[in-house]
């Protein structure tokens, strides 16, 4: 094995679904010594098996009313540990040299943020160690390990946060997003059947779509990357052929252009009527969210009536509770009069680039909503996306309704209400 060089270098992740059987690792293991005659150096991470940790967060959920913290960490890494061994055993039963590692193993150091660390740090030692001596490297992904050697994880979908952390620190050609469909697509192609491939896009549309729902990447996978000019290859699992490049630059200068449609179901909506129209009542409520570890999305204050004002904002459907708790405080300091959630919410946006500033784009949106008598609730607009909360059961229409209006019913469609910009697909 010839000494390590960066340019014969590829990180890959693969996703849960991608080994969610015995057959499918064994799949991946001969995927990876396909990749092997191109590559001489191969870093894998790895997300657990199928639907694993969706189960040990049941099992957790048995056993507690609030699992959370240390413990749950505990729990949750097990799944990620599982799969590089089996993989490791497939790779190592092809006559192929494997070394699986833990996170802690690894040296991917996290800050103590349990069930959503933050990695501050790879320590590429061992990686390259073991890379010199003609190894393919498998590393749990999901995972950290703290500065005081306790275990964490990185928030759910974080096996691509390890991915890009692993091909950041190892500067590596480009980082590879191995998954069950074929690339980044303009609508979840499990959702919308017209959806299409995009073959190119730029870090920020990529972090934009992941943030509003589209999981097939991390956003903080992307954004790691961006900061690190790795490029990404979002790509499948099953097959070679080539799927969607995130890399800087990547839109044509002053093209507008919508590039994808986006849903979130898993958010709640928050109002807080009869709130006091005076300085420092809002600070008090965010302020409070922060604290809780709450992530805000969109804030809608209605403008004050009789002195008292409105404020709706949208949290991520898992901290209901929290928010909820975060509500009886509120009521009892009379900072508002009431507090709602509605949890039966879904989240949707058009995203792309110079979406804010170009004329008409949101009046496209809401009429093909109007069209399907799609009620829009909340909406919130900014340069890369126009976002509406609907009513959670009409989500999939809605989405395939907006996508429609952008991007046609027919697959290559490239003329009709679905005008296509310069770059071949997008819609504009
Ligand atoms: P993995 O197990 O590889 O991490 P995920 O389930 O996290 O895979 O992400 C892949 C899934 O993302 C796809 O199966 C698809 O249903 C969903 N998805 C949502 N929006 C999009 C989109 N715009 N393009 C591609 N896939 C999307
Ligand atoms: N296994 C983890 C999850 O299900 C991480 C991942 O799949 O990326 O959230
Ligand atoms: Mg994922």
């Amino acid at each position: 094995m010839p000494r390590f060089s960066r340019s014969r270098l590829v990180v890959q992740k693969y996703g849960g679904s991608s080994v969610a059987t015995p057959e499918r690792v064994a799949a991946v293991a001969d995927r990876i010594l396909e990749c092997r005659k191109v590559h001489d150096h191969i870093v894998v991470a790895v997300s657990a098996m199928g639907k694993t940790t969706d189960q040990l967060v049941s099992l957790a959920k048995s056993v507690s009313g609030n699992p959370h913290g240390r413990e749950l960490d505990q729990l949750l890494a097990c799944g990620e540990q599982i799969a590089v061994s089996v993989l490791g055993l497939a790779l190592q039963d092809r006559g192929a040299p494997p070394v699986s590692l833990t996170a802690a193993q690894c040296g991917i150091r996290t800050d103590g943020s349990f069930n959503n660390a933050r990695i501050h740090q790879v320590d590429t030692h061992r990686v390259l160690r073991e890379l010199e001596a003609g190894r393919i490297v498998i590393v749990a992904g999901f995972q950290g390990v703290t500065d005081e050697h306790e275990v964490t994880t990185l928030g759910r979908g974080g096996g691509d946060i390890t991915g890009a952390a692993l091909a950041a620190a190892l500067k590596a050609p480009v980082c590879e997003i191995c998954t069950d469909v074929d690339g980044v697509y303009s609508g979840d192609p499990n959702v919308v059947p017209h959806a299409h491939l995009i073959p190119e896009m730029s870090y920020e549309e990529c972090i934009e779509l992941a943030a509003s729902g589209a999981k097939v990447l991390h956003p903080r996978a992307a954004e790691i990357c961006m900061q690190d000019g790795v490029p990404i290859h979002v790509r499948s699992s099953f097959h070679m052929k080539p799927g969607t490049w995130v890399r800087g630059g990547a839109i044509k200068m002053e093209q507008a252009a919508v590039v994808g449609v986006t849903a979130d179901k898993k958010i709640a909506k928050v109002t807080l009527l009869d709130v006091h129209d005076e300085p420092g009542v809002a600070a008090k409520v965010f302020k409070d969210l922060a604290r809780a570890d709450v992530n805000v999305r969109l804030i809608i204050q209605a403008a004050a009536t009789h002195d008292r004002n409105r404020i709706t904002f949208v949290i991520d459907l898992d901290k209901a509770e929290t928010v909820r708790m975060l509500g009886l405080t509120w009521l009892k300091r009379k900072i508002a009069g009431e507090v709602l959630i509605d949890m039966d919410v879904a989240k949707i946006a058009i995203v792309g680039s110079r979406i804010a500033s170009t004329p008409g784009l949101g009046a496209r949106m809401f009429d093909a909503l109007a069209k399907h008598r799609i009620n829009i609730d909340c909406i919130s607009t900014s340069e890369m996306k126009v976002s509406c909360v609907i009513g959670g059961k009409q989500l999939d229409e809605a989405v395939r309704a907006i996508h429609e209006e952008f991007f046609g019913t027919s697959k290559r469609k490239t003329s009709g209400p679905a005008k296509i910009a310069a770059r071949g697909r997008r819609a504009s």
